[in-house]
């Protein structure tokens, strides 16, 4: 089996009482969910009219975690976006005053609006990040969203000094894993901790291959692919993470997965930074 790039995927989430593609729901519930919270908003360009936007904090200190988390990237993998609204909705506004938090909430709108993969010219958002002599450059086949990105990369990469994570979900997967980073360093608490997070949720998989990439314990580690949180890795993040949860799965269990590793990834950042400060 593979995944399809245009193939459609639509759920109903009952907590949020919505369609997984309920993009002008969506937009309108983030801006919502951040009021009150020190985060200001950069566009970083539109896609079709649908705007691909960061957030990051507003008064960023020099002292604290600079950490990155992004979702949205596959169309069809809906419960990274709407996990990221409910982890907000948790969020306390001293947050910004124990790390620099920066969000890309949703890459890849028209993907998402249609429920599928790739997004609405046939491009991989998630694929195209290359790197060379320390510089981020596109593939050929660098989607529009990847241009975008690398476009800010000198940004890019000081939000996710400290660590990058981008929530993702399996189509074919009824188990959870994830792919894990931790340059020069075997898997750690951190890349384990993550991984224990989604399995709160679901079952974690079994060691096997899953696209060609060794699994062991639930992680994928230290794989280098022209993803961009490998690419954000080879900038120079300490640490990074791809969460996988099961989209064969129940949709609001998975939203609840993927607000659960965030907050982890979130606390983690934290304890990581505290004791090397
Ligand atoms: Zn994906």
């Amino acid at each position: 089996m593979s995944r399809s790039s245009f193939q459609q995927f639509h759920w109903h989430s009952k907590q949020f009482a919505l369609a997984s593609n309920d993009i002008h729901a969506f937009y309108h519930l983030l801006a919502e969910q951040m009021q009150g919270l020190a985060l200001t908003k950069k566009t970083l360009g539109h896609i079709e009219g649908y705007p691909l936007e960061l957030y990051q904090s507003a008064n960023p200190q020099p002292k604290l975690a600079n950490v990155l988390i992004s979702a949205g990237f596959h169309g069809e993998e809906a419960a990274g976006p709407w996990g990221m609204l409910k982890f907000l909705s948790t969020l306390e506004p001293s947050i910004t005053e124990q790390l620099n938090l920066s969000l890309l909430p949703l890459v890849n709108p028209t993907g998402f609006k249609a429920g599928h993969r790739f997004n609405q010219f046939g491009e991989n958002p998630n694929r195209g990040f290359l790197v060379d002599k320390g510089r981020a450059k596109p593939a050929e086949d660098c989607s529009r969203e990847g241009q975008l990105l690398i476009a800010q990369q000198a940004l890019l990469k000081n939000l996710s000094q400290d660590g990058i994570l981008t929530c993702h979900e399996d189509v074919l997967q009824h188990n959870c894993y994830v792919y894990s980073f931790e340059p020069e360093a075997a898997a750690g608490p951190f890349s384990y901790t993550l991984r224990d997070s989604l399995a709160e949720y679901f079952p974690v998989a079994a060691d096997e291959s899953i696209d060609g990439c060794k699994l062991e314990d639930g992680l994928i580690h230290n794989h280098y692919d022209s993803s961009f949180e490998s690419c954000l890795v080879k900038l120079g993040a300490k640490r990074g993470a791809c969460s996988e949860t099961p989209a064969l799965e129940d949709f609001d269990q998975r939203i609840n997965a993927n607000c659960a590793v965030m907050q982890q990834f979130v606390s983690a950042s934290i304890e990581y930074h505290t004791k090397q400060v």
